[in-house]
């Protein structure tokens, strides 16, 4: 990660392996796709995080000091964590779009903000959130955080037809950033799950990397790692791999 100056050396080409998460919340990427990554970082894929939320509102469900104080405290636990996370998977740089963590709409200056970061980065294969709860088997309530949702909408949004077409965002074409079509897109918790990851070999990195979140995970990480052993079990016994995480992908297609 080498934070803001990488920006202005990116270079305004597609690159095949280019990968951009985009999610709602420090560790959401861990938790949906951690192992995924971890596996592309070594098959020298570049992957960038772009976090939509500040994560402040990410303290204890029963906290009483839930001042601006102590969130401006957890926002900067959140990030520092992040970044662990992100040293440990080998992710080339995050991004904070700094809305405030549970209330994240589905703006239009979001969709501007992720249309500017997949035009500028060019990504061929992006990650994000589903826009939609699935109800079956069961519902996993956390996984479906309203912010959640919204990043997951604006992120496909932003995808198509946005980041791809000329007339959306005149302002952006007018400063130099050309269409951008992204070519495959894996959707974390979708209602259709059509696509298995192998993470046999990163799911030790993975769950080194959820540990980084120590605000999150640190006083049950015992309860965490056996829930996610146990689900990327279950993932990896649907397709004949002793680990998997699973994706609803598709392409996009001319
Ligand atoms: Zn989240």
């Amino acid at each position: 990660m080498q934070g803001q100056q990488q920006e202005s050396t990116v270079v305004q080409r597609d690159q095949a392996k280019r990968a951009m998460v985009i999610v709602a919340h420090p560790d959401d990427a861990e938790f949906g796709c951690g192992g995924s990554v971890a596996r592309w970082v070594r098959e020298g894929w570049e992957v960038y995080y772009v976090i939509c939320t500040d994560g402040g509102g990410g303290g204890p469900d029963e906290a009483q000091d839930v001042g601006p104080e102590a969130r401006q405290r957890m926002v900067e636990t959140r990030k520092a964590e992040q970044r662990a996370a992100c040293q440990i998977l080998g992710v080339k740089e995050v991004i904070f779009l700094d809305y405030p963590d549970g209330q994240l709409q589905p703006t239009r200056e979001l969709k501007r903000e992720l249309v500017r970061l997949l035009r500028t980065y060019r990504p061929t294969r992006v990650v994000c959130q589903s826009p939609e709860r699935s109800w079956t088997p069961a519902l996993l309530l956390g996984r479906y955080h309203p912010d959640h949702l919204t990043a997951g909408r604006m992120a496909l949004e932003a995808i198509y037809p946005a980041s791809q077409n000329a007339w959306d965002f005149p302002e952006l074409l007018a400063e130099g950033l050309q269409p951008h079509r992204v070519r495959e897109v894996y959707i974390v918790g979708a209602p259709v799950l059509n696509h298995a990851e192998d993470i046999s070999e990163t799911i030790e990195l993975k769950l080194q990397a959820l540990r980084a979140h120590a605000s999150q995970v640190g006083d049950h990480f015992e309860q965490v790692e056996e829930r996610i052993r146990r689900g990327a079990q279950e993932c990896g016994a649907r397709h004949q791999l002793a680990y998997a995480e699973e994706f609803h992908r598709t392409e996009n297609a001319r």
